[in-house]
C-alpha cells in the first residue's frame, strides 16, 4: 500500500467494498420482505453494549461492518415496518425508500440551494403537493424533518405578518400575540410558541364543538374577548387529523373567521392533510384546506416514506421569503453556475445545510402514484372502521369516540371502574408490543366513568390486511382472559 492509500478514507479495494456492498442490500430486501415476520423486540443487553464506541474504536472491515449492521441493527427498529403496528402516528416506509436513500448517501447533495439537480427535484415534489392541496401558484415549501419544524417555519411567518419585517431585528417586543388552536392541537404548536419566544401562554384552546373539532362561534368570541383585552391576536390553527382521536377541525368555517379578522390561517395536517388524496366520505373531511395561509404535514406518516420527510407549505412565496431569507457574503448567489438555481430552500426556512429529502417521495409518487397512495389511505380509514365494529361487537369492550377517519380509541372491558379500566388497558398494550403480536399505544380518554387511558390505534400503515385488525382485537380479549385469571 502506498502512503496515499493509506491516508484515504475511502476503501482501499472497491471490489472487496461492492461484495459487502451486496450483501447489505440483500439482507436489507430480505428484511423488507419479511416485514410481518418482524414486530418489534426489545434490545437484548449484549447488543446495547455493542453499540458502544470505546475511544481506540476503528479498523472495522466493511464486511465485519455488514455483518454487525445485518445482528444489530436490522432487527432493532420501532417495529412500524409490521403489518400490525399501530402505536402512535407512525409511516411504514416503501420499499422505493431503500432505492432512494441508497442513492441519495452517494451523490450526498447538500439541499440548501445552488444549482443542481435534487433542488430541481424537490422542487418538483413541493410542487405536486402544492396541487393535490389546491394551493395557488404564489405558494412556496420546503421538505423540513417533520411537522414540528413545519409549524415552527409556518408560525415564524404568521408573525412577521402580525408584527412587520422589524420582528427579525427587534423580535416582537411588547405585543402580546395570541394563536388559537382546538382542543385536541397537537404539541408542536406549543413548541413552536415556546421557541418563538412567545410561550405557551399565548395559545388559547378553542373547545370542541361535540366531534366536529373547533365550534368557529367560540373562536370568533374569543377573539373579540381576548382583543379588549390587549391581546394581539395572529393565528388560527386548524387541526385536520388530531392525534388522539383523528378528528378534523371545520377548516372551511376557520378560513372565513380568519379572513374576517384579518389572520393568518394554518393548517396542522400531520397525517391528516393526505385524505385530499382519499375516496368519500373521508376526502371531504380535509374540504378548506386550500384556503390556508399555510401548511405542516409530513410524508413520513400517512404517505409511507421513509423517515424523516416533513413538508412546510405557505400560499405567499413574498411573505415566506421575507421571514427566513439572509444572504450573507459568503453565499452570494451568481447569475450562472453552481452558485446560481434560484430560489435556495435555505432562504425559506432554519436549516442551511440539508440533506435530499426529496427523492424518496418522487419514487413513491412516480412508482405508485397518486392513485394507488390514495387508495392506500382509503383502506387504512376502512380498517380503522372495521376495527370499530368489532370492538362494538364484542362484550364489554367499547369505543371511546366514535371512528372518524383511521384512529380508532377504545377500552378494553368498560364494566370496571375507571382506574380498573385504565390499568387493564396499559396491561394489554405493553404484553401485546412484549409478545410482538400487535402494537397499541394508549391515550386518556375523558368517559363516563372518568378519565380513562385507553388503547389506540392510528392507522397509517400500507401492510395491515383486514385479518391483521382481526388477529388484533383476538389477541386483546386473549390478554384480557389471560389477565383476569391472576
Ligand atoms: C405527528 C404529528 C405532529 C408532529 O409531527 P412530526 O413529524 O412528528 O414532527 C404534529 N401534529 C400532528 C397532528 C401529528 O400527528
Amino acid at each position: 500500500m502506498t502512503s496515499d492509500e493509506k491516508l484515504s478514507l475511502d476503501p482501499a479495494d472497491w471490489d472487496q467494498f461492492r461484495a459487502a456492498a451486496h450483501r447489505l442490500l440483500d439482507a436489507c430486501v430480505d428484511r423488507l420482505a419479511a416485514s410481518r415476520d418482524q414486530p418489534w423486540r426489545p434490545v437484548p443487553e449484549e447488543i446495547r453494549a455493542g453499540y458502544q464506541i470505546s475511544d481506540d474504536a476503528g479498523g472495522l472491515s466493511h464486511d465485519a461492518l455488514v455483518d454487525w449492521i445485518e445482528q444489530s441493527v436490522l432487527p432493532y427498529g420501532t417495529g412500524n415496518t409490521h403489518p400490525r403496528f399501530f402505536g402512535w402516528v407512525h409511516g411504514t416506509g416503501l420499499a422505493e425508500g431503500l432505492l432512494s436513500e441508497l442513492a441519495a448517501a452517494t451523490i450526498n447533495a447538500n439541499c440548501g440551494g445552488r444549482d443542481h439537480g435534487m433542488i430541481y427535484l424537490e422542487r418538483a415534489v413541493v410542487d405536486w403537493a402544492r396541487r393535490q392541496m389546491g394551493f395557488p401558484e404564489t405558494a412556496s415549501g420546503l421538505l423540513v424533518a417533520g411537522t414540528s419544524q413545519a409549524t415552527l417555519v409556518a408560525l415564524t411567518a404568521a408573525r412577521l405578518r402580525a408584527v412587520g419585517q422589524d420582528v427579525r431585528r427587534k423580535g416582537h417586543g411588547a405585543a402580546r400575540l395570541r394563536a388559537y388552536a382546538g382542543a385536541g392541537t397537537h404539541n408542536c404548536v406549543v413548541k413552536a410558541l415556546e421557541v418563538m419566544g412567545l410561550g405557551s401562554e399565548a395559545l388559547c384552546r378553542i373547545p370542541d364543538d361535540g366531534n366536529h373539532g373547533m365550534a368557529p362561534d367560540t373562536l370568533r368570541r374569543q377573539i373579540a374577548e381576548d382583543r379588549a383585552a390587549g391581546w394581539q391576536p395572529f393565528v388560527i390553527v386548524g387541526t385536520a387529523g388530531s392525534v388522539n382521536f383523528g378528528h378534523f377541525d371545520p377548516l372551511d368555517q376557520l378560513a372565513t373567521v380568519a379572513r374576517d379578522e384579518g389572520l393568518w390561517f394554518h393548517v396542522d395536517g400531520a397525517f391528516g392533510a393526505w385524505l385530499r388524496l382519499a375516496g368519500a366520505p373521508w376526502h371531504d373531511l380535509t374540504d378548506g384546506i386550500a384556503r390556508a395561509d399555510s401548511l405542516a404535514c409530513d410524508f413520513h406518516k400517512w404517505m409511507y416514506v421513509p423517515y424523516d420527510c416533513g413538508l412546510c407549505l405557505i400560499a405567499d412565496e413574498a411573505e415566506h421569503r421575507a421571514a427566513f431569507a439572509a444572504r450573507p457574503d459568503y453565499l452570494a448567489g451568481m447569475a450562472s453556475g453552481l452558485a446560481s438555481g434560484e430560489p435556495w430552500f435555505c432562504d425559506y426556512g432554519i436549516d442551511l445545510s440539508r440533506g435530499n429529502r426529496a427523492l424518496k417521495v418522487w419514487s413513491a409518487l412516480r412508482v405508485h402514484g397518486r392513485q394507488a397512495l390514495g387508495a392506500a389511505i382509503t383502506e387504512n380509514c376502512r380498517a380503522a372502521a372495521r376495527m370499530a365494529a368489532l370492538v362494538s361487537a364484542i362484550p364489554d369492550m367499547a369505543l371511546a369516540r366514535p371512528v372518524v377517519s383511521n384512529i380508532c380509541v377504545f377500552t378494553a372491558d368498560a364494566t370496571l371502574p375507571a382506574s380498573g379500566q385504565s390499568a387493564l388497558n396499559k396491561e394489554i398494550a405493553q404484553r401485546l408490543q412484549l409478545s410482538g403480536e400487535v402494537v397499541f399505544s394508549t391515550t386518556t380518554a375523558p368517559l363516563d366513568v372518568g378519565d380513562v387511558v385507553c388503547l389506540r390505534a392510528a392507522i397509517t400503515n400500507h401492510r395491515t390486511r383486514p385479518e391483521d385488525v382481526k388477529a388484533s382485537l383476538a389477541a386483546i380479549v386473549a390478554a384480557r382472559q389471560d389477565i383476569s385469571r391472576f
